[in-house]
């Protein structure tokens, strides 16, 4: 792993209203793009392909194979579409991005278009973060106006509209076929797949989909090269990215690191924990991620070292959480979360989902009865891998990895409330 934690993505989120163009361009904006638009397509493709870039959202599919995926002869238009719906609780680096420097979005929105062939493209933001629609909009716009898009971009020749579309609030939008449903004004709810949507996506249309950091990625590839974004990171895990830090940490917030970083360099740089408390278990990607224990605080953060810890690096939130802290009532909260957020389409999610809660209620009161594990593990296995999507397997995740961990204070739950184990009256968090 390089030691080198120069920001990339983030370097000016500081700077006076870095969302601006004329500020952008004076930091560099939009001199990678010229440079896209001197290579051909497959140039551009080659070169995210060559850089390792992983996708940002949570699974780490390779970005460049994926743009790779799109049928050369297919006759109908093909889209890009930027997941912007960011979220996956404990999630929160695409929306400050978004905030703090819009332009790096929207350039990277235009160069990824014209490295798969796309006229349209469109960013489909999360409905509640009304502040980062208007921010992308006035971006668009300025964008615009400068020739950066519409047709004959820059006198290139190449022609690109781009949307930015505000979603209406569904966890389940986050999931990129019901967004495509979203955006083709239907229910939000996820399709089977395959056909992949790099194959038949929007409108049945050739659709490559990218988690906004991947697609903000892209212009300090293009202007820096294959190699010195691969020089970052680990092995299979390539370049800077951007954590989520939060919880009971001493200073949370956003912080760019290489991936392959641990947790305890992590919170070495940002001050720890919380005065006067240790850590007692922590998420690596959010709530649909495993959770993992203080045990696992050394192991690099990248797709390999999570997946061998039993869990997996998804959107590199790194939730922490101390002692003062349940496990089976943040586990509840978690489920509830899923619960309420389950599209309802296949019954596993939805009715399994609800049963959860009622057996995790109990627990937490103090009042399980014999057998609630064996039967909570039961629907788990009955839940995961079952429904037509990954929020159903995000649901169970937490719940497993929690027993796995901390099966006590589960098996506490059959005599004894939640809040009495803990060394306060009440969490502080929950
Ligand atoms: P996935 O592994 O099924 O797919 C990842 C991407 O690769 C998709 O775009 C998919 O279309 C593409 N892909 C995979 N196989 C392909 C193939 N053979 N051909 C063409 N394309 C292919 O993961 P997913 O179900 O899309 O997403 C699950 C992830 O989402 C989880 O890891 C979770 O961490 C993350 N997540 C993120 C948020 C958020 O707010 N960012 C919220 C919930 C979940």
């Amino acid at each position: 792993m390089t030691d080198t934690l120069t920001p990339v993505l983030s370097a000016s989120w500081g700077d006076e209203r870095a969302w601006k163009l004329g500020n952008y361009e004076r930091t560099g904006g939009y001199t990678a793009l010229r440079s896209a638009l001197q290579m051909a397509p497959e140039e551009v493709v080659g070169l995210v392909k060559d850089s390792g870039l992983r996708g940002r959202g949570g699974a780490g599919f390779p970005t460049g194979m994926k743009w790779s995926f799109v049928p050369k002869d297919n006759p109908n238009p093909t889209y890009l579409v930027v997941n912007a719906d960011e979220s996956e609780p404990g999630t929160c680096k695409d929306m400050p991005l978004m905030m703090a420097t819009p332009h790096t979005l929207v350039e990277g929105v235009i160069i990824s278009a014209y490295a798969i062939k796309a006229s349209y493209a469109f960013i489909y933001v999360r409905g509640e973060v009304l502040h980062v629609v208007r921010r992308l909009q006035q971006a668009v716009r300025e964008a615009y106006s400068a020739g950066y898009i519409g047709s004959n971009v820059l006198g290139s020749g190449y022609d690109l509209e781009v949307v930015v579309h505000a979603g209406a609030g569904a966890y389940i939008c986050g999931e990129e076929t019901a967004l495509l449903d979203s955006l083709e004004g239907r229910r939000g709810q996820p399709r089977l797949r395959p056909p992949f949507p790099a194959v038949a996506g929007l409108y049945a249309s050739p659709t490559v989909i990218n988690n906004v950091e991947s697609i903000a990625s892209v212009p300090s590839i293009v202007a820096n090269g294959a190699d010195w974004f691969a020089s970052m990171g680990t092995e299979r895990s390539k370049g800077m990215t951007l954590y989520s830090l939060s919880g009971h940490v001493a200073n949370p917030g956003q912080l760019e690191a290489p991936l392959g970083i641990t947790l305890r360099q992590l919170l070495d740089l940002t001050g720890g924990m919380r005065a006067g408390h240790q850590l007692k278990f922590w998420t690596p990607g959010g709530s649909s991620t495993p959770i993992l224990t203080p045990e696992h605080i050394d192991l690099p953060l990248d797709y390999e070292g999570m997946a061998a810890a039993g869990s997996m690096l998804g959107t590199k939130a790194l939730q922490c959480f101390d002692e003062t802290t349940s496990v089976v009532r943040s586990t509840l909260r978690w489920v509830e979360f899923y619960k309420h957020e389950s599209c309802g389409k296949c019954t596993p999610c939805r009715e399994g989902s609800w049963w959860l809660v009622q057996i995790l209620m109990r627990l937490e009161a103090g009042q399980g009865v014999e057998g609630d594990i064996e039967k909570i593990l039961d629907l788990c296995d009955n839940i995961g891998g079952r429904s037509f999507c990954a929020l159903a397997d995000g649901a169970v995740a937490c719940v497993t990895s929690a027993i796995k961990h901390f099966r006590e204070e589960f098996e506490a739950g059959m005599h004894t409330p939640a809040w009495e184990l803990l060394p306060y009256e009440r969490s502080t968090v929950f």
